[in-house]
């Protein structure tokens, strides 16, 4: 069992941010670089309606925070989907290539949970399966009737009143 499972389910920005890979940070300051290059070296330069100098580096340099910020996200979304069990290869071209930043938002709104440890054997489980597929250990009680998850030591289910001996 690592950190990453011991800290499962607490949001925690600077361990986010650490998922983030190094290389990333270099292609963010290249990507910022970039900007500044193609905006006051080549862009305004050849535009006759070019806006004034302060202007123009005020806007390359939001410009490049952003460019800068969205490659980090891919760093994150790259290892994120890694850690959560699904296609991160796919969904790291897909933020890429989804203009506007759709694909960050759709991304954010279909990831997984993170995937946790059986408390018994230690195997990898979803949040979302009852039983240990290792070795059936009971992760979240259902009721047998309805099969919606009850908390431990319930009675009877609080959904559809079935009697639940011997369940918690
Ligand atoms: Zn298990
Ligand atoms: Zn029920």
């Amino acid at each position: 069992m690592n950190m990453n499972q011991l800290s499962e389910g607490k949001f925690d920005i600077r361990e986010e941010i650490r998922l983030i890979p190094k290389v990333m940070y270099v292609v963010a300051a290249l990507a910022f670089v970039g900007m500044q290059a193609l905006f006051l070296l080549v862009a305004f330069r050849h535009d006759p309606h070019a806006p004034p100098f302060p202007v123009q580096v005020l806007i390359a340099t939001l410009m490049g925070i952003l460019l800068g910020i969205l490659m980090l996200l891919v760093g994150y979304v790259n290892r994120d989907a890694k850690r959560r069990g699904m296609n991160y290869k796919l969904w790291t071209v897909l933020v890429l290539f989804i203009p506007n930043a759709i694909g960050y938002i759709i991304y954010f709104v279909v990831r997984q949970p993170i995937r946790g440890a059986c408390p018994q054997c230690g195997a990898t489980v979803n949040p979302g399966f009852n039983f240990c597929p290792k070795c059936k250990f009971l992760l979240h009680p259902a009721c047998p009737q309805c099969h919606r998850a009850i908390e431990v030591g319930a009675v009877f289910c609080p959904y559809c009143s079935a009697e639940l001996k011997g369940q918690g």
